[in-house]
């Protein structure tokens, strides 16, 4: 019988050692030891699948992977040291010189980047279609197209994305469909059922889940993968086995964690909905979510993210940062300490009002990654926020 992914999740470890460990052990070594020469040319040769090198593979990546890809139905996966690398890394070992990118505009801001200022140097481009009309995407599709890119929820405005659309129009042009799938974690969507060809983390956010480690991950289809791990093993991102060991350990609590998240982050967009300093709640699984029926087909809870907007527009943003007690003003998210962050005057300051409309960031816009507090306490603290803006 197959077994729930919160089972996997815990049960898909190495084998024991000698020693008989209950805990998988951290297998903090740079390289591997052979007993004979033909063993060692044997590996080398790729005939036999043992670990060489640790920025190749190590024990605890391994095992590490193992958890992703099976609670995400992928054939394989490899690790980077942060989900940064692990979106390079993609790129950077699938495209060619002249290859041409179609994503979507709302985009983790350094994948942003990459696109804009880094992959141009290789004379790859990217043209970008609005989250609210995926059909767009289609008409940007030319000879050179390669691969469609896109998140689901997006960051900050938690849109949602028709996964099941992207996945029929990359099978229809022969492309490849690569999903961030961070803000959902590998618990709540699986993007591969929808046709996605490879699902890339940052396990920085809720697979650690506590704030402490960096990492990276892509899983997918096998020969995919195979190109972007002799990429990762020639150029060096390779995750640490200490925080691949951290974030092994952090996928057994994944999905009380998770749930856990998301109860708390629906009861608090719940409450936020009818206060007078606010003019809308963005949560994917309330009603009033422009897209809650296709986040209810494609997730099976909303996440831990909340959008909203104080009436007051900018000034009131940097108002009800400066009055919050408990919360914390960091950029990070997904952490059990519960973030408040206002894009307008941080991460999209740069852009104009008119261009931070087109991914769905307003002045008054606040994002909350809703942590593991009690949420009463969550709420007492915007609530007294909220009371000190104009
Ligand atoms: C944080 C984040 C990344 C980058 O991950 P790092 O681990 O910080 O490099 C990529 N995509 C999304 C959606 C993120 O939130």
């Amino acid at each position: 019988m197959t077994k729930k992914p919160e089972t996997n999740a815990i049960r898909d470890q190495l084998e024991r050692t000698q020693f008989m460990e209950h805990s998988v052990p951290l297998f903090l070594t740079s390289s591997f030891v052979f007993e004979h020469s033909e063993e060692m040319r044997a590996a080398f040769a790729d005939e036999l699948d043992r670990n060489i090198y640790s920025r190749f593979t190590n024990p605890n990546t391994t095992e590490l992977v193992r958890k992703i890809a099976h609670m995400e139905g992928a054939e394989d996966g490899v690790t980077f040291a942060t989900g940064m690398g692990a979106v390079f890394g993609t790129f950077a070992a699938l495209l060619d010189s002249g290859d041409h990118i179609v994503s979507a505009r709302s985009i983790f801001g350094s994948t942003h980047s990459l696109f804009s200022k880094y992959l141009p140097k290789w004379n790859i481009e990217t043209s970008y279609f609005d989250v609210d009309s995926p059909q767009q995407a289609e008409a940007l599709i030319k000879p050179t197209t390669k691969i469609i890119y896109a998140e689901t929820p997006t960051n900050p405005g938690v849109d949602i994305l028709d996964l099941q659309y992207l996945g029929d129009l990359a099978k229809r042009h022969n492309l490849i469909l690569v999903i961030d799938n961070c803000f959902a974690t590998p618990y709540l969507q699986q993007p591969i059922d929808f046709g996605a060809d490879l699902v890339i983390h940052s396990a920085t956010k809720l697979i650690d889940g506590q704030g402490r480690v960096l990492g990276g991950v892509t899983v997918g289809k096998k020969d995919l993968i195979r190109d972007i791990y002799l990429f990762a093993r020639n150029t060096g991102s390779a995750l640490s086995p200490f925080n691949a060991w951290i974030l092994s350990k952090s996928m057994e609590t994944l999905a009380v964690r998770v749930d856990r998240h998301c109860q708390s982050a629906l009861e608090i967009a719940s409450k936020l909905e009818s206060h007078t300093k606010i003019s809308w709640v963005k949560y994917p699984f309330l009603p009033s979510h422009p897209q809650y029926a296709l986040a209810q087909k494609q997730m099976s809870q909303g996440g831990n993210i909340i959008s909203f907007e104080l009436k007051g527009g900018l000034q009131s943003g940097q108002q009800f940062l400066d009055s919050i007690t408990m919360l914390s003003l960091s950029s990070n998210l997904g952490d059990s300490r519960t973030i408040v962050t206002h894009p307008a005057s941080t991460t999209h300051s740069k852009l104009s009002t008119e261009e931070r409309g087109k991914v769905g960031i307003s002045d008054g816009m606040i994002r909350l990654s809703v942590g593991l507090e009690h949420p009463d306490d969550i709420l007492e603290d915007i609530y007294q926020a909220l009371d000190s803006v104009s």
